[in-house]
């Protein structure tokens, strides 16, 4: 066990209900949905918070991105339109300190968000 559920979910050692990985990112489905479809794009690499992102890790970031589409189309929910959400910090919302990017669709979402 670490310090980071998320760090523990990659490893293995807490279960999650993992949807896709490869080397360097793992998608899980949230516990607790707020969409039909929810899924947490996380990398394995433990970083904080979006703030915590280096240069280096420009191209690990497009990667989840490019991931979130294929992602997105996989389950069905590219048609009709889907959410990419970080939260970043204490006011936004963000609870599990290693960066993460929520893939939301299968309902109608407002803006501005709440
Ligand atoms: P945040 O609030 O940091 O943006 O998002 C953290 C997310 O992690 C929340 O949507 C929450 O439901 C999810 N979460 C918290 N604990 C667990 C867990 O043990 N397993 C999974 N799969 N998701 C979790
Ligand atoms: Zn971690």
């Amino acid at each position: 066990m670490s310090e980071c559920l998320f760090c523990d979910i990659i490893e293995g050692e807490i279960k999650g209900d993992i949807v896709y990985q490869d080397d360097s990112v793992v998608a899980f489905r949230d516990i607790n949905p707020k969409a039909r479809v929810h899924l947490l794009l996380v990398p394995r690499k433990h970083i904080a918070t979006l703030l915590d992102v280096e240069q280096g890790d420009k191209g690990l970031i497009g990667d989840i991105f490019y991931l979130a589409g294929k992602l997105a189309r996989d389950q069905g929910i590219s048609k009709d339109g889907f959410r990419v959400v970080v939260n970043c910090g204490a006011a936004a919302g963000q609870s599990v300190y290693h960066v993460h990017f929520h893939l939301l669709g299968g309902r109608r979402f407002t803006w501005p968000p709440g």
